[in-house]
């Protein structure tokens, strides 16, 4: 497609398109091998609930190490393995090895797995290897939660709705992930079987800009409440939000504040001094 029509500038911009291609198959491909070879890991979150400071659970997070390249983030891993397809797979993984984790936990702390809307494609699919993960791991349904995003719920309501219900048949439950990031409000949302809610850490971080930030949230709170979900706040880094989230009546706290995501061998849990009351 290039011109050559004497400014080069097509030929330079689709050469370095071919170059961007190249490198995201080449990243594919070692995706799909780090996968095959049980490379990738997970770290786990605290979750912690905001009026005992006790830890209630973790959210389990993917990692890739990678040779040369580090720790390639879930952000740039993730959009990957949704076009590519292999998010199926890499998602009935990371469900497995979350409950086979979990399972070693005293009850009841729970784990927090994220799904990719791609992971609702096939009808009857997730609800398939999700009770094979918990089956295989012997992890008790009610200790798992599943994370999904405004996204899925904007598409394809009837199966989508079929699949949340099939889930809750499980007996897991359902939290919306990054709540307050789309389009999507509580009046909308009432319509599929959520248990929870995770507010944005956007709005952790402005709620000493603008007391209307406060307002949003208490208001958020409350509805979550009376439609009788629960509610978790993200991105808690300073004690201020700490505190201001709880007045605010969130039920459960996640940020770094609260501890980093870590491997499985250094959970919080397991050392006694760590409920930050
Ligand atoms: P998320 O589900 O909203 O997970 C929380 C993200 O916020 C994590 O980033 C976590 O490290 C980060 N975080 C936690 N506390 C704080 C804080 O106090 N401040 C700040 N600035 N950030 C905090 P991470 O691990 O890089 O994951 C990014 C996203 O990638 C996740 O967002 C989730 O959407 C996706 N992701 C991660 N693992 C998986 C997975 O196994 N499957 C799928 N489908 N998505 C995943
Ligand atoms: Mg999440
Ligand atoms: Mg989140
Ligand atoms: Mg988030």
């Amino acid at each position: 497609r290039a011109k050559a029509d004497g400014r080069g500038t097509f030929r330079f911009y689709d050469a370095r398109l071919d170059d961007e291609l190249q490198r995201r198959r080449r990243l594919g491909a070692e995706l799909r091998d780090a996968l095959a070879a049980d490379a990738l890991v997970l770290h786990f979150q605290p979750l912690m609930d905001a009026a005992s400071g006790r830890i209630v659970g973790y959210e389990a997070l993917a990692r890739w190490p990678h040779a040369e390249r580090g720790w390639v983030p879930p952000a740039s891993f993730i959009p990957l393995a949704e076009q590519t397809g292999l998010i199926e797979d890499l998602g009935a993984w990371v469900l497995r090895a979350a409950c086979r984790e979990a399972a070693r936990w005293p009850a009841p702390l729970s784990v927090a797995v994220n799904l990719s809307p791609a992971q609702f494609r096939r009808d009857g699919g997730i609800a398939e290897v999700v009770a094979e993960a918990l089956r295989d791991s012997g992890l008790a349904p009610e200790r798992l939660e599943l994370e999904i995003t405004e996204s899925l719920l904007m598409a394809r309501t009837e199966p989508v709705l079929r699949a949340l219900r099939e889930l809750r048949g499980l007996g897991v439950s359902i939290a919306m992930d990054d709540f307050g990031t789309g389009y999507s409000s509580l009046a909308h949302l009432w319509r599929f079987p959520l248990d929870r809610v995770k507010l944005d850490r956007e709005f952790t971080h402005s709620l000493a800009d603008d007391a209307k930030v406060g307002v949003i949230v208490g208001s958020v709170v409350s509805m979550a409440h009376a439609l009788g979900m629960h509610v978790t706040a993200e991105g808690v880094e300073t004690e201020a939000q700490r505190q201001a989230l709880a007045a605010h009546g969130c039920d459960v706290l996640q940020g770094f504040l609260l501890g980093r995501p870590q491997p499985a061998d250094r959970l919080p849990h397991q050392s006694a001094d760590t409920a930050l009351v």
